[in-house]
């Protein structure tokens, strides 16, 4: 035999091509000939694809062991993310919420008739940032959900101050997110968040019609949109012009509408767009036959959307959609990349985790989605009664993480796209019953899967524009390389 075949995964990738790839998210595209004569090792030893497939480890005609090294040193880079453990500590300041969001997954509270029963008190909040700064990780982003969090404000100015107290002991790398509609922001507000570094996350879900279909005020003579755009300017007055992050939910009415959508941000000057479908929990859950639809229907609106953000960036105007870049970043650098709702292992509570406002710590955002719907599957425990250790290094937490490592789910396991993905327990659950979940029937893994093949096909183009482009998204987005990426106003 004149070379080794290394541990790779393959799959067809059209008619005439296959694509292999291996632990460490190196790929080749080969054709089906070459294929054959790759796994009956009968390469030329001089061709280009032996040379190829040699440089990416999928073979080699050397010793096995310096081989197993460098993909040892390429699996610590890309599992880097790990080290750190939970970075982003989300917390819920109130239920309450102003909205009243068509497919509202957090199944917020109205501000009048719940009053001060879903909010936060001062005695959980202070043991929540107790709790916070136990973790061992080196970066610490407290990010604000809700509700919106606006509507006890109180609770968000002590986290913040009572956080920044305790970094002076702790100096960790501290961050501060709001997710908000923004709606009820103040100057006051801004002031603060101006003093604090507090960053700004909101939604924007398309054009002024659109948007107050999907986002409208519980005070129906006020119009989400005018609001929305309004205090936009505002924030901007006070913390300069790339200070509003913003994300859109796909609702049934945004289909065919991407377009439309994408224009809106870019006329209003957000620089990035996250398309993202709906999650089933929630209003979305219960207004399923209202507002959802087939996942096939969001993916086709996707890739004419990523099409046409593609076009807009050759013709000069630089804007990310935030789910391609990931993948692109996962795809073309050796580098780790930490969104915690798409790794292996899940990032439940080891990356991400949920403080809601009773106290309850729950291993995600999704966690207390379900929660919300009366199933506590996944809560850890309550900060007044339990202690890190408990929370965090808990039998429930260890069999919750072995059962989310792609390496070893069912068809993920085998999957060519594996390395690029990413578990999520919580949603196999609430979709399918059980935390293991079933790829052939999972909505997600069908996304997943049609987007990466899209994206992948694009490489494979090599066409000099398309990766000017998909360069300028990986190496300009500063939040690409965020480990603690995650908001969801
Ligand atoms: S979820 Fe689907 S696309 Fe992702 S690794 Fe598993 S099988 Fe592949």
């Amino acid at each position: 035999m004149s070379y080794k075949i290394l541990p790779f995964r393959f799959d067809r990738f059209n008619d005439n091509e296959v694509i292999i790839s291996n632990e460490v998210g190196e790929f080749i595209f080969i054709s089906n000939h070459e294929f054959e004569n790759f796994v009956n090792y009968k390469l030329d030893l001089q061709s280009e694809i032996f040379l190829d497939l040699k440089s990416k480890q999928i073979l080699t005609d050397t010793e096995i062991a310096p081989m197993v090294m460098i993909l040892a040193t390429k699996y610590r880079t890309k599992k880097n993310v790990l080290s750190n453990f939970t970075c982003l500590h989300m917390v819920v300041p109130t239920l309450r919420c102003n909205s009243n969001c068509i497919y509202c997954q957090v199944s917020r509270k109205d501000t009048v008739v719940e009053n001060d029963r879903f909010n936060m008190d001062k005695s959980t909040a202070k043991k929540i940032v107790d709790m916070i700064f136990q973790s061992p990780s080196p970066i610490i982003k407290i990010e604000f959900q809700g509700g919106d969090p606006l509507l006890n404000f109180e609770i968000v100015k002590y986290i913040t101050e009572y956080a920044e107290l305790c970094n002076l002991f702790k100096k960790k790398d501290l961050e501060f997110v709001i997710c908000t509609n923004l709606t009820l922001i103040t100057e006051k507000h801004l002031e603060f968040f101006k003093k604090h570094n507090v960053q700004i996350s909101t939604s924007i879900d398309g054009p002024r019609n659109l948007h107050v279909k999907n986002r409208p005020l519980l005070d129906t003579s006020i119009n989400s949109y005018d609001v929305l755009i309004d205090k936009i300017k505002l924030c901007r007055k006070y913390l300069g012009e790339n200070s509003v992050a913003a994300l859109m939910t796909t609702s049934k009415f945004s289909l065919n509408r991407f377009k439309e959508i994408i224009d809106e941000y870019v006329t209003s000057g957000v620089k990035t767009i996250f398309l993202r479908s709906l999650n089933p929990y929630g209003f979305a859950k219960r207004n399923e036959s209202s507002v959802g639809y087939k996942m096939d229907m969001f993916v086709e609106n996707y890739i004419e959307a990523l099409n046409y953000i593609i076009d807009i960036n050759i013709k000069g105007t630089y804007f990310i959609e935030y789910f391609a870049s990931l993948l692109l970043t996962r795809m073309l650098t050796p580098f780790s990349t930490g969104f915690v709702d798409m790794q292996s292992p899940a990032g439940v509570a080891i990356s991400g985790v949920i403080y809601n406002y009773n106290g309850n710590v729950y291993v995600s955002d999704e966690a207390r989605m379900l929660a919300a719907m009366g199933n506590d599957k996944f809560l850890m425990g309550n900060v007044h009664e339990n202690s890190y250790q408990e929370l965090f290094n808990s039998e429930f937490l260890h069999s919750l993480i072995k059962s989310s490592c792609l390496e070893c789910l069912p068809e993920c396991a085998s999957c060519v796209y594996q390395s690029f993905c990413g578990a999520d327990p919580v949603r196999n659950y609430s979709e399918q019953g059980d935390i293991i979940g079933n790829r052939p029937s999972s909505e997600l893994c069908k996304r997943n899967k049609k987007i990466m093949h899209y994206v992948l096909s694009l490489i494979k183009k090599k066409d000099d524009n398309l990766d000017k482009v998909f360069w300028s998204w990986i190496t300009k987005n500063p939040r690409i390389n965020d480990k603690v990426y995650r908001e969801l106003p």
